[in-house]
């Protein structure tokens, strides 16, 4: 039997209790003077629980028989404490209290390493397997879901042109693909899950050689080879879901799913997806005996753009570095090749230069 002070929320005097700690609740008595007082029972399945310290705790019932009791003995907060199951955020709260201060720091730190932990080692690495298990028809579906959100200025005599030059070319991938040429000033390109590529009018007007296209072609379809946009959108997924554990219980990131869905074209690739690409690429090139400098010289052409112009997928992720050119000179000298230009792509080439630049 223990004592506490209970307070019926109608009064502001504490009333004197004993209480009785049973398996399904309470059994609170006022202590009257001739010891027969009235019985309150409490269920622990109504109760809200303030553990003030170690010592002290705050019952409150909030169900048929409102009130609040105090306590003041460890046994009783102990013995209660196994009875009664609090909500997760309670149980935090509870041992954040009985740690007090010290304890709490060390918690936070331990999940904020917990977080950073999963989300720049696990989360990719999970992110990369979850990708993996994921069917191919994502792939189709997503990008066909960012296309219908998409209203391009499709060149269409262009896009037959750049058809017509990929065509002289082997792409070692199972996807279909599609080259689209969209006529406005960009200096860009991107590529969709789907295999739906697409090069800027803006672009093509900087290209200079047959080369260059043939390697930007390689890049972006790499891109799609390597499943790169699925690939990178597990992993914002996966972060936001660790974010959203942490502080908002989950929820949205199915949500973000869909938004990222909606902006693939603009999706930002991580620098080892650069890399694979531009190393795919180069792989590309030499199977069909294009000079691989093409990669080089475009790295370079495009290093000159406008340095305002950031937003272009080959350097989004990292302005073209010295790091990158140097990868692809390595690359280059370990896996020299033959090349001879078909005269076809040279003269298609100059056909949708030619057009680009009226
Ligand atoms: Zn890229």
């Amino acid at each position: 039997m223990f004592t506490g002070l209970f307070y019926n929320h109608q009064v502001a005097k504490a009333i004197p209790v004993n209480i009785q700690v049973l398996p399904e609740g309470l059994l609170l008595r006022i202590a009257a003077a001739d010891g027969n007082g009235r019985p309150i029972h409490w269920l622990y399945t109504a109760l809200e629980a303030e553990l003030v310290d170690r010592n002290f705790i705050r019952i409150t019932d909030t169900g048929d028989n409102p009130g609040t009791l105090e306590v003041n003995n460890a046994d009783f907060v102990k013995l209660f404490l196994q009875f009664h199951k609090p909500s997760p955020t309670t149980r935090l709260h509870q041992l954040v209290q009985r740690g007090g201060l010290k304890w709490s720091l060390g918690i936070m730190l331990i999940l904020i390493a917990l977080a950073l932990l999963g989300n720049f080692i696990l989360l990719p690495w999970w992110a990369d397997i979850a990708a993996e298990k994921l069917p191919h028809s994502i792939d189709k579906q997503l990008g066909e879901m960012a296309r219908s959100n998409m209203n391009e200025p499709v060149d269409t005599a262009a896009s037959r042109l750049l058809t017509a030059f990929a065509a002289q070319m082997q792409w070692d991938t199972e996807d279909t693909l599609t080259f689209t040429v969209v006529s406005k000033d960009i200096k860009n390109a991107y590529a969709l899950p789907d295999g739906y590529i697409v090069v800027y009018t803006g672009l093509l007007k900087k290209l200079k050689t047959p080369e260059q296209l043939a390697a930007l072609l390689s890049h972006e379809v790499a891109h799609v080879s390597c499943r790169h946009s699925v690939r990178t959108l597990c992993r914002n997924m996966s972060s936001m879901l660790i974010v959203n554990l942490l502080f908002s219980g989950g929820g949205t990131a199915v949500n973000q799913l869909y938004a990222n869905a909606a902006s693939l074209n603009n999706l930002r690739y991580s620098r080892q997806n650069e890399a694979e690409a531009d190393i795919v690429g180069l792989a590309t090139l030499r199977h069909n005996h294009v000079n691989q400098e093409g990669m080089l010289s475009l790295m370079q052409t495009l290093q000159k753009l406008d340095p305002q112009n950031q937003n272009l997928e080959f350097i989004s992720t990292h302005p073209l570095t010295d790091s990158r050119v140097r990868y692809i000179k390595k690359e280059i000298a370990a896996n020299q090749a033959t090349f001879t230009l078909q005269p076809t792509m040279d003269t298609i080439f100059q056909q949708l230069k030619n057009r680009a630049m009226k």
